[in-house]
C-alpha cells in the first residue's frame, strides 16, 4: 500500500475553502500562529478516501470476524446502540456544570441517574458513580473510596494491605499499589479458586480490602465467596469486586448479595461498546451505603420533587476522578443495551455466554490440555502444554489463527497457567461460527504434531509478521509499510 505522502502532488486539493474573511491575527494571539506550512499531504478527495478505507480494512474487529478474547469480553456492539448514543449528541457536557445548567439537562442527567440505578440493581449496590473512564480507573476510584472509608474511621495508619488472588488481573494489584497499599497475593488451589486456608492465614486487621473477580480469570465461580467475604468483614476489610467478568452472572448473582462492598463494571465489556486500541471505555463504580459519603463529585442527586441536582460541596468526597461525568457515549449505549434487553434479556445473555464457553471447552478438550477441568462460566482456559512437547507455543497457535481470519484468544494470561489460551466466545456467536473456529483450533493442534514449522512461520497473510510487541508498543512506528 502506498503511503499518503507518496501520492502528494504540490497544489493538489481535495476541497476548496472560500477565502477567509476573518483576519487571522484577530482570532489567535500572535505566539500561537503557525509560522511554517503544516507539511500535509496534498491529495485529491478520492486519494484520501482510498487511503483511509484501505487502512480501515487492516483493522480487526467484532464487526468483521470472530474475536474470542478471554477476560476482556469483546462484545458485539448492536448498531441500534449507536443510534441511541447519537440522540444525546447535542448535549454539551459543560452545560450541566454551569450555574443553573442542570435545569437545561434534566433528560441527559436523567439518563445517567437511571443508568446508575440500573447498574446498582444489577450489581446489588446502593449507588453508582459513572465517572471512571475504564475498569482500571474504576479500580483506583474504588480503592480510593475504601481508603477514605478507613480513614474516616481513624484507621488510615492501621490498614496497610490489599489481598488479591494470584489469578487476578494485573490492574488489581497495580490499582491498590497506586493508592498506597502493599499487596498480599494468595495462591490458587488445585481446585482452581483462591486457596481458602492460605487466604485465612493472609487475613489480619491490617487488611483494608480483598479484591476479587468472580468468576475468576480461570472462568470459575468461587463456591466459597460468601465465606470469604464474611472472613474479610470480620477483620473490618472491605470486599472489592472486579466486574470485568459480569457477563457470566448478570441477572443471576448480585455481587452485593454475596458480600461485596465496592464494584466496578466495564460497560465496554458487558454492556455493548467494543473496545481495543485504547478505548473508549467506561468503568462505573458501585458502592454500599457506608461508602456513599466519599463518592466522586459532581454527584447527581434527586430532590424531593424528582428534580436532578448536582452535589458539588461535599467535603468528604474523594473529588473528581474524570472530566464531566465520564465517557458519556459509552454510557448511553450501555443504557440502551440494558433497557432493550430487560431483566429476562440480561439473564439470557449470561446463560448463552456460559453455554457457548462450555461448548468450546468440551469440543477442544480432547486436543488441548485443560488444567482446571470443570464446568466453566463465560470463558475457558486451556494450556498449550501438549503442543509444547512438539516445540509449539501458545503464541504460535495465536499467530496461526490470524492467518485463518480469527482474532487470537488471550494468551499467557492468567499467568498461573503455563502457555495459557483463554477463550471467551460471548453470547452473540452462532454454533456455526464456533464450529468453524473449533475446526481451526483442531487443525492447529494437528499441525503442531505434523508440521510445527507452519505454526512457527505464521502469520503469512498480514502486512507484517511477528514483532517485538513490547518494543512496538513503546516505540510506535506507524509509517512502517514493509
Ligand atoms: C479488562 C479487565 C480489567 C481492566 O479493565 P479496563 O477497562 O481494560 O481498564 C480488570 N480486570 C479484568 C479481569 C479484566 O478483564
Amino acid at each position: 500500500m502506498q503511503l499518503i505522502y507518496e501520492l502528494s502532488v504540490p497544489g493538489r486539493r481535495g476541497i476548496k475553502l472560500p477565502a477567509s474573511d476573518v483576519p487571522s491575527a484577530a482570532v489567535l494571539p500572535e505566539e500561537l500562529l503557525r509560522r511554517e506550512q503544516a507539511g500535509l499531504a496534498e491529495v485529491s478527495e478520492l486519494d484520501l478516501v482510498r487511503h483511509f478505507t484501505n487502512l480501515s480494512r487492516r483493522n480487526f474487529s467484532v464487526d468483521t470476524n470472530f474475536y474470542p478474547l478471554g477476560s476482556c469480553t469483546m462484545k458485539y456492539n448492536a448498531k441500534v446502540l449507536e443510534n441511541a448514543a447519537a440522540l444525546f449528541a447535542p448535549f454539551h457536557p459543560m452545560t450541566a456544570l454551569l450555574p443553573g445548567g442542570a435545569d437545561f439537562c434534566q433528560g441527559t442527567l436523567g439518563m445517567l441517574y437511571d443508568l446508575g440505578q440500573l447498574l446498582a440493581d444489577i450489581t446489588g449496590m446502593d449507588e453508582v458513580t459513572t465517572q471512571p473512564l475504564a475498569g482500571a480507573q474504576g479500580e483506583m476510584t474504588g480503592i480510593m473510596l475504601i481508603a477514605a472509608y478507613h480513614a474516616s474511621r481513624g484507621n488510615k495508619a492501621k490498614k496497610k494491605y490489599v489481598v488479591v488472588p494470584d489469578s487476578s488481573h494485573g490492574t488489581n494489584p497495580a490499582s491498590a499499589a497506586i493508592v498506597g497499599y502493599e499487596i498480599i497475593t494468595v495462591p490458587t488451589a488445585p481446585y482452581g479458586d483462591m486457596d481458602l486456608e492460605l487466604f485465612k492465614k493472609a487475613m489480619s486487621d491490617e487488611v483494608a480490602a480483598v479484591m476479587m473477580t468472580c468468576p475468576n480469570t480461570l472462568g470459575l465461580f468461587n463456591p466459597h465467596i460468601k465465606e470469604i467475604s464474611d472472613i474479610a468483614h470480620s477483620h473490618d476489610a472491605l470486599m472489592y469486586y472486579d466486574g470485568a467478568n459480569l457477563n457470566a452472572i448478570m441477572g443471576k448473582v448480585k455481587p452485593g448479595d454475596v458480600g461485596f462492598d465496592v464494584i466496578h463494571v466495564n460497560l465496554h465489556k458487558t454492556f455493548g461498546t467494543p473496545h481495543g486500541g485504547g478505548g473508549p471505555g467506561s468503568g462505573p463504580v458501585g458502592v454500599k451505603k457506608a461508602l456513599i459519603p466519599f463518592l466522586p463529585q459532581p454527584r447527581i442527586v434527586m430532590d424531593d420533587d424528582g428534580k436532578l441536582l448536582l452535589e458539588t460541596a461535599n467535603k468528604g468526597s474523594i473529588g473528581r476522578t474524570a472530566n464531566f461525568f465520564g465517557n458519556f457515549g459509552v454510557m448511553a449505549k450501555a443504557y440502551a443495551y440494558i433497557i432493550m434487553l430487560g431483566r429476562e434479556g440480561l439473564i439470557q445473555v449470561s446463560e448463552q455466554a456460559v453455554l457457548n464457553a462450555n461448548y468450546i471447552k468440551e469440543k477442544l478438550k480432547p486436543y488441548y490440555d485443560l488444567p482446571y477441568d470443570m464446568t466453566c462460566m463465560h470463558e475457558c482456559v486451556f494450556s498449550a502444554s501438549k503442543q509444547l512437547e512438539h516445540g509449539v507455543h501458545a503464541i504460535d497457535i495465536a499467530k496461526f489463527l490470524i492467518d485463518k481470519g480469527y482474532h487470537p484468544p488471550t494468551v499467557y494470561f492468567p499467568m498461573i497457567v503455563k502457555e495459557a489460551i483463554m477463550i471467551e466466545p460471548t453470547e452473540t456467536e452462532s454454533k456455526a461460527t464456533m464450529d468453524a473456529f473449533i475446526a481451526v483450533m483442531i487443525e492447529a493442534a494437528q499441525a503442531a504434531i505434523s508440521n510445527p514449522r507452519a505454526l512457527h512461520d505464521a502469520p503469512l497473510t498480514m502486512p507484517i509478521s511477528r514483532l517485538d510487541e513490547t518494543k512496538a508498543a513503546r516505540e510506535q512506528n506507524v509509517c512502517c509499510s514493509g
